[in-house]
C-alpha cells in the first residue's frame, strides 16, 4: 500500500471572543515533508481535546504557548506507525504523542512513546492511563496531600479528571466522597461510580448543596471549576484543609476577569492549604500512578466514560461540545 503525502488538519482560523465557534478552526489539506532520519509517519486512530486547549487559543504566555493564526492545532494523539526510520519504531506500533488535531503527523521518534494496545484501547492512552489520569492520582496524592479518612469534595466530578479523582479517593480509604456535576443524568452517574454523595450544581447555590451533601464538613477539595464551588469549598472546609487547584473551567471562556472567593481570609482561621500544580510536575510519579491505579483498573474496581466523537471534520465541534459539558468521562475524537 502507497504511503500518505497528504495529511488533513485543523488549523486555528481566529481567536474566540468567549465561548469557542466553529469559525474559530478550519480544515485544511497540506503536503508531508519527506520522512528524515529519526523520524516516523503515524496515522492517528485517536485524538484527544481538553479545556486547556481553550487557553491555547488565546494569545498570551502561560505553561504552554499559544496556537498561531492560520498554524495546526496540536495535543494529545495514539496512533500507528505506518513507515518509519526511528530506532526502536517499526511499522504497526501503537504510538502516543502530541501531534493531535490531524489524520497523518510526521514526527521525530524521540517524541513518541509506544504504548501497549493488547489489554487497553488506544483512547485509554489519553484518559484513563493518560495525563487526565496522572492528574488525577497526583493532584489528589501530592497537591492535596490526601491521606485515609479524609472526605474529599471535586468538582467537574463526571468529566475525565473527576470521575477518577473520586474513585481513587473511595479506594485509597476516604471517609466521604462527594462529586459535583452539570446535570442529573451526570449525578446518577457519579452514585454508580460509588460517590457518596453528588449534586448538580445547576439546582441551586453550589454553597446550600455542598453543605447538604457533606454536613460534616470536607478535608479535601480537588478544583476543576473554580469560581462559586471554589468559594463553597472554603466555607465547608475542616481545620487544616487542603484544596488542589487544578482547573477553573467556569472562567475559561470569561471575557471579563472573575471575582476571587469572597471568604479568601477563613484561610487563616482554618489553616487551609490551597495549591495550584500543573501535571508535568508530577512526571516522576508516572510509574507509581501506574503501579496503583493499574490493577484497579484490571480488576474493574475503577470504571471509566468515554464519550466519542467520529472524523476529524468533528473535532473542533466536541471540542466546542466538551466545554459546555457535552461529555460524560473523556472527550475522545475516532479518525480511523
Ligand atoms: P472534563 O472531562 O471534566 O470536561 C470538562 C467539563 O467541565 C465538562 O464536561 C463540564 O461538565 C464542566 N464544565 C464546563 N463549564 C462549567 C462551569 N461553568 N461550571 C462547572 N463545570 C463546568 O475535562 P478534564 O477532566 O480534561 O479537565 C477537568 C479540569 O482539569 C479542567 O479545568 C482542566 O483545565 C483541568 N486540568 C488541569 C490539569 C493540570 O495539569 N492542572 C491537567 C488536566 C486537566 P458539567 O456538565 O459537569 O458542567
Amino acid at each position: 500500500m502507497s504511503l500518505p503525502t497528504q495529511t488533513r488538519e485543523i488549523v486555528l482560523a481566529s481567536r474566540p471572543n468567549g465561548a469557542p465557534t466553529p469559525d474559530n478552526f478550519r480544515l485544511v489539506e497540506r503536503d508531508l515533508p519527506a520522512l528524515q532520519d529519526g523520524e516516523i509517519l503515524v496515522r492517528n486512530t485517536v485524538m484527544s481535546v481538553d479545556p486547556y486547549m481553550r487557553g491555547r487559543m488565546n494569545d498570551v504566555k502561560s505553561y504552554v504557548p499559544p496556537f498561531q493564526i492560520d498554524q495546526p492545532l496540536d495535543g494529545g494523539a495514539v496512533g500507528t506507525v505506518i513507515a518509519s526510520r526511528a530506532e526502536g519504531f517499526a511499522e504497526g506500533d501503537s504510538v502516543l504523542h502530541g501531534l493531535g488535531w490531524r489524520d497523518v503527523a510526521v514526527l521525530p521518534g524521540a517524541r513518541a512513546s509506544k504504548v501497549d494496545t493488547a489489554d487497553f484501547s488506544d483512547s485509554a492512552y489519553l484518559g484513563v492511563l493518560g495525563m487526565p489520569g496522572l492528574t488525577a492520582y497526583a493532584g489528589l496524592m501530592a497537591a492535596a496531600e490526601f491521606k485515609a479518612g479524609d472526605a474529599v469534595f471535586v468538582s467537574g466530578a463526571a468529566g475525565a479528571v473527576g470521575s477518577l479523582v473520586g474513585q481513587i479517593a473511595r479506594l485509597s480509604g476516604a471517609s466521604r466522597v462527594v462529586g459535583s456535576a452539570g446535570s442529573a443524568e451526570k449525578v446518577a452517574r457519579l452514585k454508580d461510580l460509588g460517590f457518596d454523595a453528588a449534586f448538580n450544581y445547576r439546582d441551586g447555590a453550589v454553597r446550600d448543596l455542598l453543605k447538604q451533601a457533606a454536613p460534616e464538613g470536607i478535608d479535601v477539595y480537588f478544583d476543576n471549576v473554580g469560581a462559586d464551588h471554589l468559594e463553597a469549598a472554603i466555607s465547608s472546609m475542616k481545620l487544616d484543609g487542603r484544596i488542589a487547584m487544578c482547573g477553573a473551567i467556569a472562567q475559561y471562556n470569561a471575557t471579563e476577569p472573575a471575582c476571587a472567593p469572597r471568604n479568601l481570609t477563613l484561610l487563616i482561621g482554618k489553616r487551609i492549604t490551597m495549591r495550584g500544580f500543573i501535571v508535568s510536575k508530577y512526571n516522576d510519579l508516572q510509574q507509581e500512578f501506574r503501579q496503583t491505579v493499574g490493577p484497579w483498573l484490571a480488576d474493574g474496581s475503577i470504571t471509566w466514560d468515554e464519550t466519542v466523537r467520529e472524523g476529524l471534520d468533528n473535532a473542533p465541534q466536541a471540542f466546542i461540545d466538551l466545554l459546555a459539558g457535552a461529555n460524560t468521562g473523556k472527550m475522545i475524537v475516532r479518525l480511523d
